[in-house]
C-alpha cells in the first residue's frame, strides 16, 4: 500500500487565533484532496472520529518523525482491538439499554486511545439476547450506542464499528427465536468485520469477560484473545491471557506492536 503524504494550513475555527499545520496520510490524491476541502478539524477536536473516509488520517504537525509514524500507523490499519461492551467498555448491570446505567470501566479510555495510536481500529462485538427477548429494542439499542459513542469522542476515542447480534436460540421470542453464528461464541461478528473494514483477523486483538468471547475469537483466528476477570465465576478452558485491569492490556499492546 503506497501512502500520499498531504501538508496545508488551516485555521482552527472554533480558536481564532490557531493556525496548526496538519500533516495527513491518504491512500489516494482524491482522499487527500475531500480531507483539505473543509473538513480538518479544529484544534484540539477528535479529527480522527471525522475524517470523510477511512483512508484519511490527520494529526498536527510537531516535528519530522510525525510524517513517518502516521505512514507506519496507515500501514497498520487493517488489525483491529475487539472489545466485548458489557463487562469490558461498561460495568456488566444485565441488560443495560438506558444512558444512566452506564459505569465506564476503569481504564478503558487510556486502553483506547492507546490502541488507536497503535493503528488498531477499534470494534465492539457485543451478544445482546436483550433486543430478542424483548427487554428492550434495538432502536434503544442504537440509541444507546450513539450515545456511548458520543461520550467516548469527548475522549477522543472513535470506535470504527459496533456490531450486535440480537438472537437467542431458547429465549429469543418470534424472528430472534434462532441460532445465528453472529451470536458468539460464534465467530461471525469478527468475520463481518474482517470483510466490511478489512481487518486482518491474524494481526488482531480480542477483549471480553466471558468465555464465549474468547472461543469466538479463536474461532475467528485472531492472534490474541484477553479474559477480564470477574464475570465468569472459573477460569476459562480456550487459550487466553487472563487480566484483571484493561492497563495490562493496553501493556501487552505497546510491548507487542
Ligand atoms: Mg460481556
Amino acid at each position: 500500500m503506497r501512502l500520499r503524504l498531504c501538508r496545508w494550513r488551516a485555521i482552527a475555527t472554533s480558536n481564532c487565533c490557531e493556525s496548526v499545520l496538519y500533516t495527513c496520510a491518504c491512500l489516494t490524491a482524491s482522499d487527500c484532496e475531500l480531507h483539505r476541502r473543509g473538513t480538518l478539524r479544529p484544534a484540539g477536536l477528535p479529527w480522527l472520529a471525522t475524517k470523510p473516509t477511512s483512508n484519511v488520517i490527520c494529526t498536527p504537525l510537531q516535528e519530522a518523525s510525525d510524517a513517518m509514524n502516521i505512514s507506519r500507523n496507515m500501514n497498520e490499519l487493517t488489525r483491529a482491538l475487539f472489545l466485548d461492551r458489557d463487562g469490558v467498555v461498561n460495568h456488566e448491570v444485565g441488560y443495560l439499554h438506558r444512558t444512566e446505567d452506564v459505569v465506564w470501566m476503569e481504564g478503558i479510555g487510556p486502553l483506547c486511545r492507546t490502541a488507536m495510536q497503535l493503528g488498531y481500529k477499534l470494534v465492539v462485538v457485543t451478544n445482546q439476547s436483550g433486543i430478542g427477548r424483548g427487554f428492550y429494542s434495538m432502536t434503544q439499542f442504537e440509541d444507546l450506542m450513539a450515545w456511548m459513542r458520543a461520550e467516548l469522542l469527548v475522549q477522543e476515542i472513535h470506535l470504527d464499528a459496533v456490531y450486535c447480534c440480537p438472537y437467542h436460540p431458547e429465549h429469543g421470542i418470534g424472528e430472534y427465536k434462532r441460532e445465528h453464528e453472529d451470536r458468539k461464541p460464534g465467530p461471525g461478528m469478527l468475520h463481518r468485520a474482517e470483510q466490511e473494514l478489512g481487518i486482518d483477523l491474524s494481526r488482531s486483538v480480542s477483549v471480553g469477560d466471558r468465555c464465549s468471547d474468547i472461543a469466538a475469537g479463536l474461532a475467528a483466528g485472531v492472534r490474541q484473545c484477553f479474559l477480564v476477570q470477574g464475570t465468569e465465576a472459573e477460569s476459562c478452558p480456550q487459550d487466553h491471557i487472563p487480566v484483571k485491569e484493561l492497563a495490562e492490556v493496553e501493556f501487552w499492546l505497546r510491548k507487542h506492536s
